[in-house]
C-alpha cells in the first residue's frame, strides 16, 4: 500500500486532538525558549520527572538571556538529578549562542536551529514545528518506531543511508494543509502515539488510529521494527567513593574532569580500586581519632555503563586533603552545587 500524507497526517492530527497529551505546561506556549527547554529535558527523561525541573528552571531563568547570563555552576546545580549532564552544559552554551549570535531570539527554521549546541535534527524539527509551524519532520525514538512500523520500513537503521531514507519518508508524510494548527498537532501526535500505543513491546494496535494503514500490524509482527543491527555494548565498572568528613562535618568535594562521566560536576574523590583508597589514606599522614566505615555498595546505571559504587566513609578526618583542586563544603552548601544524583543521595545519608 502506498501511504499518502493525507491518510497518515489526517488521522494523527484528529487522534491527537481527542486522545493525545494537550495539557502539559510547555504545550500552552509557542515561546521557543520554553519549548526548547522542555524538549531538552524530555530527552531520556520521563514527563513526570521533567514537570518539576521545568517549573524550577523557568522560575529561576525566565528567558534565554537570564539563562545565558547565569554562572554554569548555577545551571548544573538546578539540573542536578536529571542526569545526562552534557544536556545541561549544552543548554547553557546554546543560550549563550542564541544571545551572542542571534540577538537573543531563537532561529525560526529547523535547519538553523540544528546548528545550535545540543540541538539535534529531531529536536530542531520539534521546536520549528511547535513554535513556527514549519513543515519539517521529527524522528526521535518514539516517532522512528511508529513510522517504521506504519511504513513496514525494515532497512537497517544502523546504516546512515537508511536513516536518511527514513527522514525522506517522514518528510513526505507531513500535513500539507492548515499547517499552523496541523504541524504542532501532528508532531505531538506522533510523539504521543509512540509513547502511549505504539510501544516497543505489545503495541496497542486495536486502539491505534493508523491500524488499517499499518504494514507492521498487517504482517502481525510489529515488534520487529525498527530494525537496527548494531547494539550498544554495556560495560561494567567499580568506583570507590571516598567520603572524607572533617571534624566540623564538612565534606571534601572536587570537580570531575571536563569530559567523561559526571563531567564538570562536584564529586567525592573516586578511586578505581579498594587498595587505591588505602594507599591514599596511608599517605595522608598518621591517623588520629577518625572512624572508617564501608557503606553498602549500590548500582548506578548509565546509558552504556553499569557503575558499581562502593562508598568508603571517613569521619573526623584531620589529615592532608587530597591534591585534586577541591574544597571542604558544608551540608548547607550542597544544594547550590551541581552534584550527580547518587552522590547527593550518599551525602544526604551521612
Ligand atoms: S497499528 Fe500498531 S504497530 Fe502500527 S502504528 Fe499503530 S500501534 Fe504501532
Amino acid at each position: 500500500m502506498i501511504l499518502s500524507e493525507t491518510d497518515v497526517a489526517t488521522r494523527v492530527v484528529r487522534w491527537q486532538a481527542s486522545h493525545g497529551r494537550n495539557h502539559l505546561p510547555w504545550q500552552q506556549t509557542r515561546d521557543p525558549y520554553k519549548v526548547w527547554l522542555s524538549e531538552i529535558m524530555l530527552q531520556q527523561t520521563q514527563v513526570s520527572t521533567v514537570l518539576g525541573y521545568y517549573a524550577r528552571f523557568l522560575e529561576r531563568f525566565p528567558d534565554v538571556r537570564a539563562l545565558a547570563a547565569a554562572p554554569q555552576d548555577d545551571v548544573m546545580a538546578l539540573w542536578s538529578g536529571l542526569g545526562y549532564y552534557s544536556r545541561a552544559r549544552n543548554l547553557h552554551r546554546c543560550a549563550q549562542t542564541v544571545v551572542n549570535e542571534h540577538g537573543g531570539k531563537f532561529p525560526r527554521s529547523a535547519q538553523v536551529l540544528a546548528t545550535l549546541p545540543g540541538i539535534g535534527r529531531s529536536t530542531a524539527g520539534a521546536i520549528a514545528a511547535f513554535c513556527f509551524s514549519e513543515r519539517t519532520p521529527i524522528l526521535d525514538a518514539n516517532v522512528r518506531r511508529v513510522l517504521t512500523r506504519v511504513l513496514g520500513f525494515d532497512a537497517d537503521l544502523a546504516l546512515s543511508r537508511n536513516e536518511r531514507t527514513l527522514w525522506l519518508h517522514a518528510q513526505s508524510l507531513l500535513p500539507s494543509v492548515d499547517l499552523d494548527t496541523a504541524m504542532p498537532r501532528y508532531t505531538q501526535g506522533l510523539m504521543d502515539l509512540g509513547a502511549s500505543l505504539c510501544t516497543p513491546r505489545n503495541p496497542a494496535c486495536p486502539q491505534c488510529p493508523l491500524q488499517t494503514l499499518c504494514a507492521a500490524h498487517r504482517e502481525g509482527e510489529p515488534e520487529r521494527y525498527p530494525v537496527r543491527t548494531r547494539t550498544l555494548k554495556r560495560r561494567s565498572e567499580s568506583w570507590w567513593l571516598l567520603v572524607l568528613q572533617d571534624p566540623v562535618g564538612r565534606v571534601w568535594l572536587s570537580r570531575r574532569p571536563a569530559v567523561g562521566i559526571w563531567a564538570g560536576l562536584y564529586c567525592v574523590p573516586v578511586f578505581p580500586l579498594r587498595s587505591d583508597v588505602s594507599v591514599f589514606l596511608d599517605g595522608a599522614g598518621p591517623i588520629s581519632g577518625q572512624t572508617m566505615e564501608e557503606g553498602a555498595p549500590f548500582l548506578h546505571v548509565l546509558t552504556h555503563r553499569d557503575l558499581h559504587l562502593h562508598p568508603f566513609i571517613v569521619r573526623q578526618y584531620g589529615q592532608a586533603a587530597p591534591d585534586d583542586g577541591g574544597a571542604w563544603f558544608t551540608a548547607a552548601q550542597f544544594g547550590a552545587l551541581g552534584l550527580p544524583a547518587p552522590i547527593r543521595k550518599l551525602l544526604a545519608g551521612l
